[in-house]
C-alpha cells in the first residue's frame, strides 16, 4: 500500500492528455501518431507511479517524463535491420548479409520499388506474361545455358530441381558431398523434404568412378547429383572423380546431372590470387545438365537461386507447383538483372562491390589504412588476410593490410563499436583490435572514423 505522502504526490502526476496538450507530447504524437505515444506515456507514467509508491521519489516534471517516453519510442520503431560497416575483412559475410550491390543494381530496384512494372506483362500484347522472362535472357547470354530460371535462393532453387527432376525417385549422391552449409541447410534434409530418394555411394573421403557406375547399373537411378562442398576442404587421403568423369557416366545411361554449384562464380577467382573455383561456364561445359547457385554469393547480385541449364529440364521445373511458393520477387529479378548486365559488359569487377573488394590492390589497402591512422592518431599497421567468406572458397585468404589498435579491453571495444551509429563490426586477434579496409566501402570511411574517434576517448 502507499503511504499518504505518495499518494497525495501521485496526484500531481500529469495525465496522459495533459502530456499529449504540451508542446513537447504534441510533437511527439506528431512524429509518431497518437496511439503509439499513449502507449509509451502509460508504460513511463506506470514506471513513475511504482517508484513513487516504492521508493517515494518525486514526479518529475512533465518535460523528463516526455524525455523517457522520446527514448521508449526511439527504442520501439528502431528498425532492428540496421546498416553496419564491416571492418571485419570477410567478404561475403552471411552474418551482415553477403554481397553488398553496384550502384546501378540498387536503381534498378529502387525503380521496380516505387511503381507498377512489367513483371507479368507484355507491352507488345497487352497480355499476361512470365516473371521468368526477365533474367533469363541474361542468364542465357552470360552462361551459355539453353535456359535460366531465378527462384527465391540456393536451397529452394535445389528443393525445385529434385522435386521437378527426380520424380520421388532415386537421386544419386556421394558421401563426400553430404554437406551442411549453415543456416540448418543440410543436402540430405533437402533432398529428403523434395521427396528425392537418397542414394548415397562412396565414403565420406573417398568416392571412385565405380561407385558411380555400379549404383547407376544396378538401380533404377533418376539423377545425379553433385554439391559444391562450399564451407569446408577434403584433404589428406581423399578421392574423387572430376565432374568430366561422373558426367560421362550418368550421359551413357541417359541421367541428368544436376551441379549445385552453391556460390556460382562467373569470373575466374585464379586471376586474384585464390584458388580456381569452378565457374558456371565451366560446369556446363563438363556437360553439366543444370547448374544452380546463389545470386549473393560470388554472383555479387541480391539474394536468389539461379538455375541454368538443359530448356526441358527448366521447362518441368517451371511448371512444378513448388516453382509458385518459391518464386523470385520483383525486386530480387530487377537487382539480378542489373548485376547480370555488368558481367554481359565486361565490367563486373569494376562495378560489382564484392569483385572490386577481392580485386583491391594492396597498395590502395595500404593506402586507406594509413590514412585511418593519420585521421585516428593511433594504430599500427599491420599484415594479414582477407577472406572470401559466404560458402565460398573455404581456407583461401587474400593478403590485406590491416589497421591493429592497442586496446586495454578489446572486446569491451568491439562492443562499444557494435553500439555506434552506424555500428562497426571489427574483429580481435591477439588482444588487438584489428580493421580490415577492404570490406570498408569508401562511401562509409568518413562514418567510420567519426566513431572509432568517439570509441577512443
Ligand atoms: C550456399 C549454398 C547453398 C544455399 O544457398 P542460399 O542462396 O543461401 O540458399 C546451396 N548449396 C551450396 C553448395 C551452397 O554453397
Amino acid at each position: 500500500m502507499p503511504d499518504p505522502k505518495s499518494k497525495s504526490a501521485l496526484k500531481k502526476l500529469p495525465s496522459v492528455d495533459a502530456l499529449l496538450r504540451t508542446v513537447d507530447g504534441a510533437q511527439l504524437e506528431n512524429d509518431y501518431g497518437h496511439d503509439l505515444v499513449v502507449a509509451a506515456i502509460r508504460e513511463v507514467t506506470g514506471d513513475v507511479r511504482r517508484k513513487v509508491g516504492r521508493e517515494g521519489s518525486t514526479i518529475p516534471l512533465p518535460e523528463i517524463i516526455l524525455q523517457d517516453v522520446q527514448l521508449l519510442l526511439q527504442a520501439w520503431t528502431r528498425p532492428t535491420l540496421e546498416p553496419v560497416i564491416n571492418a571485419t575483412g570477410v567478404i561475403l559475410h552471411t552474418n551482415l548479409g553477403r554481397s553488398p550491390l553496384s550502384a546501378e543494381t540498387i536503381s534498378a530496384i529502387q525503380k521496380a520499388a516505387q511503381g507498377y512494372s512489367t513483371l507479368e506483362f507484355d507491352l507488345e500484347s497487352g497480355k499476361r506474361s512470365s516473371r521468368y522472362l526477365h533474367a533469363e535472357d541474361l542468364l542465357v547470354r552470360v552462361t551459355g545455358a539453353e535456359a535460366g530460371l531465378v527462384v527465391n535462393n540456393c536451397a529452394s532453387a535445389l528443393m525445385l530441381i529434385l522435386a521437378a527432376l527426380s520424380n520421388k525417385r532415386r537421386t544419386l549422391v556421394s558421401r563426400t558431398q553430404l554437406i551442411e552449409i549453415g543456416g540448418g541447410f543440410r543436402i540430405p534434409e533437402v533432398m529428403a523434404q523434395s521427396g528425392a530418394i537418397l542414394e548415397e555411394i562412396g565414403t565420406t573421403n573417398r568416392v571412385h568412378l565405380r561407385d558411380y557406375q555400379q549404383a547407376i547399373e544396378e538401380l533404377p537411378i533418376k539423377l545425379v547429383l553433385r554439391a559444391h562442398r562450399s564451407n569446408f576442404q577434403l584433404v589428406g587421403f581423399t578421392s574423387e572423380p572430376t565432374l568430366e568423369e561422373i558426367v560421362k557416366v550418368a550421359h551413357q545411361a541417359d541421367i541428368p546431372l544436376v551441379d549445385d554449384l552453391g556460390s556460382g562464380a562467373l569470373l575466374d577467382t585464379a586471376q586474384y590470387g585464390l584458388a580456381h573455383e569452378m565457374t558456371v561456364m565451366e560446369s556446363l561445359a563438363a556437360g553439366a545438365n543444370v547448374v544452380c547457385f546463389s545470386g549473393d554469393k560470388l554472383l555479387g547480385g541480391p539474394q536468389g537461386g539461379v538455375i541454368v541449364g538443359r530448356k526441358d529440364l527448366i521447362d518441368k521445373m517451371r511448371q512444378h507447383p513448388i516453382a509458385r511458393a518459391v518464386r523470385a520477387d520483383k525486386l530480387a529479378l530487377a537487382g539480378l538483372a542489373a548485376t547480370l548486365l555488368h558481367y554481359l559488359k565486361g565490367e563486373a569487377e569494376k562495378k560489382i562491390p564484392i569483385w572490386q573488394m577481392i580485386s583491391m590492390d594492396l597498395d590502395l589497402i595500404e593506402e586507406r589504412a594509413r590514412h585511418w591512422m593519420r585521421v585516428l592518431k593511433t594504430g599500427t599497421l599491420v599484415q594479414g588476410e582477407s577472406a572470401v567468406g559466404g560458402g565460398s572458397l573455404p581456407g583461401e585468404r587474400l593478403p590485406t593490410w590491416l589497421v591493429a589498435l592497442e586496446i586495454k579491453n578489446p572486446d569491451q571495444f568491439l562492443a562499444l563499436l557494435r553500439r555506434s551509429h552506424p555500428p562497426v563490426i571489427a574483429r580481435v586477434e591477439d588482444d588487438r583490435v584489428l580493421l580490415d579496409p577492404r570490406t570498408v566501402l569508401i562511401q562509409q570511411e568518413g562514418a567510420l572514423l567519426v566513431e572509432l574517434q568517439n570509441a577512443l576517448v
